[in-house]
């Protein structure tokens, strides 16, 4: 804003320096009139021909008899007559009846105008280096204030956020109870010679609630809260994280008891001495710094830190030690219990109809974090609004979920008859293939509608949250995901385009499983390649190579057989399931959305099932 009005003001200033020189030069040769020299003029006066000569300081604009105007120059020391008369004009010439000679006297606003006209330039040029000297100075002044921190100071006195609002955390709640404790009463365990945690790493997925976990700390303990975050230590000038991180630092201590909370630690915490981008150095001296920073505090200073990453690998070992970051908080994804107090926190205060059961909500949402699970229950408030409801019912809160999960609707897509039978099919078979294996999931809706770039959906969600994954079910989640490709082969005997996804996510499985997780039988219980991320990309995964030529070739062949493997079994299933496929992908055709119960009513489920855990969506 205040560079774009200095700006402004220096187009301006060139307006007026321009016009100002315009009018100069004009007024300068004023008067098209033809000029004669004053020896002509002379002349002209003793042959009785000039009428009259107005004189205006060294020019003179002289009037013929014959009503001629032209113009002439004097020199200015010299008064006119005298000039005259030693050009041979006689006293006599000069004073007979027909001659006026005219001396006018410089207007002052006139001689104003012409000096302005000689000064204003200069003023305006001289005010133009004024001005980008002092801006230069300005951005000068900038750079001294990068070094302050921007720490932003919460008040501990309204807390706005307290452990209440944080829900489905229990463990990680107690832990930081302790903090809080000493945050409020330091002394009780000073007395005791205890040693109190300097920092504290919360560690967890986005959106878990790390952010909202810290404030709730400082809330709970009526203390200042200092957020930052690692990504605003490290900016553009060497050395200004560092001095960041100071500042940061004697603001806490100055409100001390107090809480530092750096947010997104990573960005200042990585390991030293890796990568190759330009801005590591700056990142080293910051994290050096905020190394210092912290053991400088002695135990009676009663600042806290707190720290958030969702990377706890990547961070600097130095970070990790004792008396530093030595608290480990993890938030884990909530369980479905969890998430049922998520939504709990999240529908209070909002007008949910009584009938709406939280517990099949957090049943249908595996896998979301807090964050997702805010975003849904704002998703529903929305859809409540815009179908002019009271309340937000049930309805809602299971379409919020498809949104969230796959995005919106968009029916106007236009799909000709012919994609959309593909369509059909396709879905029909993943959900076929899913309903038919024992170790997959249970369906909750078909749909050929398209959402976000997917052209239809199934869904289908475990009847519980389960942390291991066998090898039986992470081949059954191929087939799965194979199942749509199968069944455009069974029913049409062509493919299309549309399993690319499916594809791209079961060759990532499939390598997952032989060389992460040791699950193929040729190349046994073993970790094959080095990841290793490249610090200086960001989030680019490099992988070395730890194994030999002849390796590579058994880890292609297997990763290749075991999807093929699971191709072949999703197109023996839906051949056995042929007259289910056609049946469900014509009822799809003919409503394009079926829910579990219509599901089940042409295919009830064949096999006893034993649980699984695919994505939630193919
Ligand atoms: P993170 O910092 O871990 O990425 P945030 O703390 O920013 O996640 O969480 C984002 C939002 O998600 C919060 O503002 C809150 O509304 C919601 N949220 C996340 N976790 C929880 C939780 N455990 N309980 C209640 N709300 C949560
Ligand atoms: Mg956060
Ligand atoms: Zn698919």
């Amino acid at each position: 804003m205040k560079s774009r009005n200095q700006s402004f003001i220096i187009y301006i200033l060139l307006f007026i320096a321009i016009i100002a020189m315009v009018f100069f030069t004009v007024n300068q040769q004023s008067g098209a009139q033809e000029e004669i020299p004053i020896n002509e003029l002379a002349t002209d006066i003793k042959n009785g021909d000039v009428e009259q000569i107005i004189e205006d300081d060294s020019r003179l604009e002289i009037t013929y008899t014959n009503n001629d105007i032209k113009t002439s120059t004097k020199d200015p020391s010299t008064p006119l007559i005298d000039q005259l008369v030693a050009l041979g004009v006689t006293p006599e010439e000069l004073t007979s009846e027909g001659l006026i000679i005219d001396i006018q006297l410089p207007s002052p606003l006139l001689g104003l105008v012409s000096i302005a006209s000689y000064i204003l330039p200069f003023i305006i040029l001289i005010g133009l280096f004024w001005f980008i000297f002092r801006q230069a100075q300005g951005s000068n002044n900038a750079a001294m204030s990068f070094g302050k921190s921007k720490a932003r100071m919460f008040s501990g006195d309204h807390p706005t956020v307290t452990f209440e609002d944080v829900a489905g955390v229990d463990e990680a709640k107690e832990e930081l109870q302790e903090v809080v404790e000493f945050l409020r009463e330091p002394q009780k365990f000073i007395a005791l010679g205890a040693r109190i945690p300097k920092g504290v790493l919360l560690v967890g997925a986005p959106g878990t609630g790390k952010t909202l976990m810290a404030k709730a700390v400082s809330g709970e303990a009526g203390t200042p809260f200092f957020s930052i975050s690692g990504s605003e230590f490290v900016e553009m000038f060497v050395g200004v994280g560092a001095s960041r991180v100071r500042d940061l630092f004697e603001q806490a201590k100055r409100h001390s008891p107090a809480i530092v909370f750096v947010d997104e630690i990573d960005a200042v915490g990585r390991h030293r001495g890796a990568g190759l981008g330009g801005s590591h150095d700056e990142r080293e001296q910051t994290l050096n710094q905020l190394l210092v920073e912290m053991d400088g505090f002695d135990t009676d200073t009663n600042v806290i830190i707190i720290a958030a990453t969702n990377r706890p690998d990547i961070l600097d070992p130095a970070l990790l030690r004792p008396g530093r970051f030595d608290r480990r908080v993890v938030l884990d994804r909530p369980d479905i219990k969890g998430r049922e107090e998520i939504l709990d926190v999240h529908v209070k205060g909002k007008p949910v109809s009584p009938d709406v059961d939280l517990y099949d909500i957090a049943r249908s949402t595996p896998g979301f974090v807090g964050a997702d699970i805010e975003n849904l229950v704002n998703e529903a408030a929305i859809l409540a609004a815009r179908r002019d409801k009271k309340v937000i019912e049930q309805s809602e809160f299971m379409e919020a979920i498809e949104r969230v999960i796959a995005g919106p609707e968009r029916k106007s897509r236009l799909i000709n008859e012919n994609e959309k039978k593909i369509i059909a099919y396709h879905e029909a078979g993943h959900a076929v293939v899913i309903n038919a294996l024992p170790e997959a999931d249970t369906v909750q809706k078909v749909s050929i509608i398209s959402r976000g770039e997917a052209g239809g959906y199934t869904m289908a969600f475990p009847e519980e949250d389960r942390v291991l994954k066998s090898r039986r079910q992470l081949m059954s989640d191929m087939i799965v995901l194979l199942g749509g490709r199968a069944a455009e082969e069974v029913a049409f005997n062509d493919i299309t385009s549309g399993a690319s996804n499916d594809l791209e996510r079961v060759t990532k499985l499939a390598r997952t499983m032989v060389m992460r997780l040791g699950m193929s039988e040729e190349l046994g219980p073993m970790v094959y390649g080095k990841q290793e991320e490249l610090v200086f990309l960001g989030r680019e995964i490099s992988e070395q190579r730890d194994y030999s030529e002849h390796i590579a070739e058994k880890i292609d062949a297997s990763i290749q057989s075991l999807v093929q493997n699971a191709y072949d079994q999703a197109k023996s299933i839906l051949s056995k399931y042929r007259s289910e496929l056609d049946q469900i992908a014509n009822k799809l055709l003919e409503v394009e959305t079926l829910n579990a119960d219509a599901f089940y009513e042409i295919f009830p489920t064949p096999v006893e099932k034993n649980g699984g855990i695919p994505e939630k969506v193919v």
